[in-house]
């Protein structure tokens, strides 16, 4: 049977490499929808490739933009705009899986929309599950939905586990999430103070999307992933250590309880894991090169240094607070990082503002979706007050 699968946020890097995924096995799946924020003209090439039945704009004008595109190109594509049909093209009852690639906490409703629907869910909108926590996570159990992680060190966790969860804790004694250490690995930690947004985006293995750039560089992209891993894998903070491997080889790794450590590898190409949540449990051509083991250089692996990664040790202070730390955190790295792109702000400005807003901001047992994302955006405030008294 052929699966129909909608990609939100497409146009970015996971949504670009899940399109080169899915057109390798034209049998197998099947475009739905696909969504876009404002990128028009990748947007409307996409449509003609696909031929999806909705492509969905968050931005109005954009969605007026891409209607006339589309209706100069002859083609029938159905334009619909704003985050209630995101949600409608996540949780439709003729798709069978939703690729979760909007970036930040914008992603958090429609992903929940497919986890209550029952999809198969492919997670690469990991603020999502960190804003969300358990509440995404009942979600998943309670609309039966299969959660896929797509981040490749979850998905390299996925795939060392034992597919019954309920032995997990048994037979589990901590995982290790593997980090490149960004472009700043060897840097002088004092000199981070005036790096540029243009060589805090340089990631030496990968290209990304601007934002999960920056939190590479900071290491709160690997803060937000041991958020992520506690949630997936049902781990408690002290079972999630991170060790530095800047050859990106072993994606992550699962340590039993008998010191047996089990590993995953392969290049660095995010369509391994997109496939692997794709075709799960079988198994369907990626497009990434294989590993040619002869020719490896060295695997090495060091420790995080504290001073040049402050912002990594945050995620455990989260994790070990009261709930809803975790959205306070995201919210205000999102805000900091977009700051920092905008010029407003220096690069070691984004762990002040993270750090002060974990201290300021002290959330009231969030029981809802609606209460996180009213944390969410009261934080957003916050942490935009905190950065408008901070001198560049
Ligand atoms: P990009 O910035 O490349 O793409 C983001 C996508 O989301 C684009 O399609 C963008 O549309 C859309 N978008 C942006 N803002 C909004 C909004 N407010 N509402 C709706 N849609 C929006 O990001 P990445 O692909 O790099 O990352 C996506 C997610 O995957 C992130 O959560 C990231 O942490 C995670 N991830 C990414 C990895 C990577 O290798 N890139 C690896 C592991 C995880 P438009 O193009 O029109 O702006
Ligand atoms: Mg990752």
């Amino acid at each position: 049977m052929t699966m129909q699968v909608t990609v939100l946020g497409s146009t970015g890097s996971i949504g670009t490499n899940t399109l080169d995924v899915v057109a390798r096995h034209p049998d197998l799946y099947r475009i739905f929808a696909l969504s876009a924020h404002s990128r028009v003209d990748l947007m409307l090439a996409q449509c003609l490739q696909f031929q999806p039945r909705y492509a969905v704009m968050t931005s109005a004008s954009a969605a007026t933009a891409l209607r006339e595109g589309l209706q100069a190109a002859g083609s029938r594509v159905e334009v619909l705009e704003g985050e209630a049909a995101l949600e409608m093209v996540a949780s439709h009852s003729d798709v069978h899986a939703v690729m979760a690639a909007i970036v930040g906490a914008a992603g958090l409703r429609p992903a929940m929309a497919a986890a209550k629907a029952g999809k198969r869910l492919m997670l690469a909108n990991k603020e999502a599950l960190v804003v969300g926590g358990q509440l995404f996570m009942d979600a998943v159990a309670d609309g039966g939905a299969t959660l896929l992680p797509i981040d490749s060190e979850h998905s390299a966790i996925f795939q060392c586990l034992p597919e019954d969860p309920a032995v997990w804790p048994q037979r589990v004694d901590h995982i290790i999430l593997t980090a490149s250490g960004g472009p700043f690995r060897t840097r002088e930690p004092a000199s981070l103070r005036d790096v540029t947004p243009q060589q805090a985006g340089n990631h030496p293995n990968f290209a990304m999307g601007r934002k999960i750039s920056i939190d590479s560089a900071t290491m709160m992209n690997k803060a937000l992933e041991v958020i992520e891993a506690r949630w997936l894998f049902n781990l408690q903070p002290e079972q999630i250590k991170v060790v530095i491997h800047p050859q990106q080889i072993v994606h992550s790794m699962v340590q039993l309880r008998d010191a047996s450590v089990l590993a995953q590898l392969g290049t660095p190409d995010m369509r391994v894991p997109i496939a692997c949540g794709l075709a799960w449990p079988e198994r369907v051509a990626s497009g990434a090169a294989p590993l040619d083991f002869a020719k490896l250089s060295a695997l090495t692996f060091e420790e995080a240094d504290a001073t040049r990664f402050p912002g990594l040790h945050l995620s455990w202070q989260a994790l070990r607070a009261p709930h809803g730390t975790t959205t306070v955190l995201n919210a205000a790295n999102e805000v900091a990082v977009a700051a920092f792109l905008d010029g407003r702000m220096r690069f070691d400005q984004i762990y002040q503002v993270n750090a002060q807003a974990l201290e300021g901001v002290q959330p009231q047992a969030p029981d809802s979706i609606d209460a996180l994302l009213a944390l969410d955006a009261e934080v957003r405030a916050y942490a935009q007050g905190l950065i408008s008294e901070l001198a560049v």
